[in-house]
């Protein structure tokens, strides 16, 4: 076995020996040979990380206490040193979890220095004490305080982009972190240590803990936590939402989708099938927030499904590393076994498999993009998130019944909507439930605050917004 083997977790801004003997160890999905392992962490380990974080956050003259301006500046350091080491992080998320490299340059590379900077800006610009006359006679103090400690919790779909997600905002309020990154994707996170240290972020301030599902719930409910941040699926986040609860702990969750991309009868999607490829397959199938479900007028219905099937056809579906990549593997062997059993029980139910489906004749966990037509919107193809590169194609009559079926899902996170009339479709798009939705397009901005509803998750993340989220706010009457 050759690969790139890791000692030592990074905790307290240093590299320390965990205290069991179990490794992680990372496999390519394009080529199914060996990447490299970490330590896994162990329930010790996590103790030691969250213990570490809190002694970074009560630092009397630690990150908590100083002055936005002063963390907004050690931001733009990781921010630049980040910005150096792009390729090599894009690489490294590639070659674990198959995204293609143009899209890991542009997201797992180009994400977190966007994010920090951001978030930098924006709690530069936030007083971090307001004072303002009371109703009543008198005034008042409003105080913006950092909560403590937060557990955040990564699915290996975008590890990079995720985390940050979740750090630059936590960091930004003064809160100290525990990182726990999914098996899956263990490797970049040695690369965020190395910068967090390289751009002397103080020790203790963020702590990865390398681990499994375990790991994650050990963290969840520890007592030197303050506030969860998890973006994974449904199942996680019901239960990790149960823990919260109980706990009364603040929680934000960013879970599944079934999202729906609604042809309108002027929609163009065979002007926009670059746009449409983003918004239904992108990174390969395997992105929470897909228009996975479409739902094209019966007028229209047979050129839509051809359109689509064009789109999978066409889908340059090969090594994650090559630039005209479009559709790489499914992330693991188990993975692949699970969109396959959608798409066996897609036909036994009645859908008819118009393209795709298949795996190609070469190595890794690869499926061809498919395309079902004929799919009620009842059957387990529209209703289930398949996290694959799988389409379900839905008729409709007029466009209340469209409204009524994009609405008619257990999920509300994102969604499109495609015309050639944008008043018409911005009209129709606020008729959607969820918490996201494009028109003619789907991309998420950092700017922009994302997550969703129902199923979904609670809470929004990204956009300046998304910082308030990580402030207890103290009033003192004066
Ligand atoms: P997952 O829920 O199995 O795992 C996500 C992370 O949570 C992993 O790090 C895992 O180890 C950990 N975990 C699992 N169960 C846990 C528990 N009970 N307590 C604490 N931690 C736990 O999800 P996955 O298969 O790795 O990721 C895919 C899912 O993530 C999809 O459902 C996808 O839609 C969702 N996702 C959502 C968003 C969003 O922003 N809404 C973004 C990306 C992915």
């Amino acid at each position: 076995m050759s690969g790139t083997e890791h000692d030592g977790l990074f905790i307290g801004g240093q590299w320390v020996t965990g205290s069991g003997e179990a490794r992680i160890e990372v496999v390519n999905p394009s080529t199914e040979a060996y990447l490299g392992s970490v330590p896994s962490a162990t329930r010790a380990d996590v103790d030691r990380a969250v213990q570490s974080a809190r002694t970074a956050f009560t630092d009397p003259t630690g990150w908590a206490t100083w002055t936005h301006a002063a963390r907004a500046a050690a931001m733009r350091r990781l921010a630049d040193v980040m910005e150096r080491r792009g390729a090599e992080i894009a690489e490294t998320v590639s070659k674990q979890n198959g995204m293609p490299i143009s899209m890991s340059s542009a997201l797992e590379a180009g994400f977190p220095p966007i994010l920090l900077r951001m978030y930098a800006d924006t709690v530069e610009a936030l007083p971090q004490v307001t004072r303002r006359p009371g109703m009543l006679g008198g005034e008042f103090e409003v105080v913006r305080k950092p909560m403590g400690v937060v557990a955040a919790i990564v699915p290996w779909n975008f590890p990079q982009a995720l985390a940050m997600t979740k750090i630059a905002p936590a960091i930004a309020a003064g809160n100290t972190v525990v990182l726990k990154p999914s098996p899956e994707t263990v490797l970049d996170s040695i690369i965020l240590a190395e910068c967090l240290v390289e751009a002397e972020i103080p020790a203790g301030v963020v702590n990865i803990v390398p681990g499994g599902r375990d790991i994650g719930e050990h963290l969840v409910a520890h007592p030197g936590i303050n506030r969860v941040a998890f973006t994974g699926s449904t199942a996680a986040g019901r239960s990790i939402a149960q823990v919260c609860g109980q706990l009364l702990r603040p929680v934000s969750l960013e879970l599944g989708g079934k999202s729906a991309a609604i042809v309108l009868d002027d929609g163009d999607i065979a002007n926009s099938i670059e746009s449409l490829f983003g918004a239904t397959l992108f990174n390969n199938g395997q992105t929470c927030y897909l228009s996975t479900r479409v739902l094209a007028p019966r007028s229209r219905y047979e050129e839509v499904v051809d359109t689509l099937a064009g789109l999978a056809q066409q889908a340059v579906v090969g090594d994650p590393l090559d630039p005209a990549t479009m559709i790489g593997p499914m992330v693991s062997s188990r993975q692949r076994e699970r969109v396959e059993g959608y798409i066996e029980r897609g036909s036994a139910d009645g859908a008819k498999l118009v393209v795709g489906g298949t795996r190609p004749d070469r190595e890794g966990w690869f499926v061809s993009p498919a395309v079902f037509a004929g799919v009620d919107n009842n059957q387990e193809l529209a209703r289930e998130e398949v996290f694959g590169p799988v389409l379900a194609v839905i008729s409709y009559d007029d466009e209340e019944q469209a409204v009524a079926l994009a609405n008619d899902s257990d999920f509300g996170l994102g969604g499109t909507v495609w015309s050639q009339d944008p008043t018409r479709a911005r009209a129709f798009a606020e008729r959607i439930e969820t918490g996201t939705i494009g028109i003619n397009r789907y991309l998420p901005d950092p700017a922009a605050p994302f997550g969703g509803i129902k199923a979904s998750g609670i809470g929004r993340e990204l956009g300046p917004e998304a910082v308030e989220g990580y402030f207890d706010l103290q009033t003192i009457y004066l």
